[in-house]
């Protein structure tokens, strides 16, 4: 496989899968929801709301009001929650966009009230209930009345249409919090008016706690990109592909060292592959020493400090190593592969950040086999 630049590559075919294979896991009647804040995890928000959609997600969500209009922008109608609590100057977005609002206080709900009526249209919100992750949310009964009371007194310009809330800890080992996060739910949704859409599940509530955390929707963030946090009970396919072309290649003596701080020394005569990717492209430079990367589909080292722009692998036991060639850095590369989760284990962070870590210069291609 050959390179000519740092590239994430996309495959949309994978992201539609996903969905189809939760969709699998998931109660008929419960709506499926993509989330795509972030620029869908790194992967292209509106590219990817189209794939979730096709395949059978009804709703979107992004965590801020600005991502939701460039969904707008982009030509996307289906409904978008957006996942943060209203700030003032996201409610005109809000309702210029025909987004929904999460609101966690009766100041929320006037601020909507006013977009709406400025707008010359009814803006919808969902009620973020607080049962545990300690966040934003209401957190007794006392709290969503007052919600509840103020967008009775806005009469038809505030809707509220859903309510929902957050799990901590439902990729932990132990559960018992999260079923505590669950009889809290109903404990608080049990008195708001009948008809509301009611969600709580994330990606790992979807694979463990089907069907009991399911209501009206659950919400599909990490897994839909193929990067399970918990053992999914399905087949999830990675999305993305990283690579990078490989610069140059040479083989240096015993005793030879290979990038700053001098901290790796060939033992014997080593081949070595340069890569034009480093810390500069958001490739993390906490991983040096332990990463690994792929170059003909065989698994290699990365070895000595990664760089700003270049990183070292040790290709000595892979033949015919050019430049030119692809490194593949995150993702598959024939029978070997790198999961979002390894990368992040090497690096000291999660799957999520590893999804979003490339800069700006890394050039991003949507592939849809
Ligand atoms: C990000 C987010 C999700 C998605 O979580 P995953 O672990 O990626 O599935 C769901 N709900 C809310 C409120 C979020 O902020």
């Amino acid at each position: 496989m050959r390179a000519d630049a740092n590239t994430r590559t996309v495959d949309l075919s994978a992201i539609r899968d996903n969905v189809r294979a939760m969709r699998r896991q998931v109660p008929a009647q419960t709506l499926l929801l993509a989330v795509v804040k972030a620029d869908a995890y790194g992967h292209g928000a509106a590219q990817v709301s189209r794939a979730a959609l096709q395949a059978g997600a009804a709703w979107l969500a992004v965590a801020r009001a600005e991502e939701g209009a460039q969904l707008r922008d982009a030509g996307i109608n289906a409904p978008i929650l957006v996942l943060g609590a209203l700030t003032e100057a996201e409610a005109p977005v809000i309702a210029e966009n025909r987004l929904t609002a999460t609101v966690c206080a009766p100041e929320h709900v006037r601020a909507l009230q006013q977009a709406a009526s400025r707008a010359g249209a009814p803006v919808s919100c969902h009620l973020k209930l607080d049962t545990g992750m300690g966040r934003i949310g209401v957190r007794t009964p006392a709290e969503a009345r007052a919600v509840l009371d103020a967008a009775a007194d806005c009469g038809s310009a505030v809707r509220l249409t859903g309510a929902y809330t957050h799990f901590a800890d439902a990729d932990g080992d132990d559960l018992s919090f999260t079923r505590e996060q669950l009889r809290r739910f109903r404990a608080l949704t049990e008195p708001l008016p009948q008809g509301l859409l009611l969600h709580c599940a994330n990606s790992a509530a979807i694979h463990r706690l089907m069907p009991e955390a399911a209501f009206g929707m659950v919400r599909m963030g990490i897994s839909l990109y193929g990067c399970p946090p918990v053992d999914p009970g399905c087949t999830l396919r990675p999305a993305m592909t990283w690579t990078a072309p490989v610069t140059q290649v040479k083989t240096i003596a015993p005793g030879d060292t290979v990038s700053y701080g001098r901290t790796f020394t060939a033992d014997a005569p080593t081949r070595v592959a340069t890569v034009a990717c480093g810390y500069g492209d958001g490739y993390h430079r906490a991983a040096s020493g332990r990463a690994m990367a792929m170059v003909h589909g065989r698994r290699v080292s990365v070895i000595g400090r990664i760089c700003m722009d270049q990183l070292m692998l040790d290709v000595t036991e892979v033949p015919d190593v050019r430049a030119g060639d692809a490194a593949t850095l995150l993702g598959r590369d024939g029978d070997a592969c790198i999961t979002a989760d390894e990368l992040a284990g090497w690096a000291g962070t999660i799957s999520y950040e590893i999804l979003l870590a490339a800069t700006e210069r890394v050039h991003r291609v949507w592939i849809d086999p």
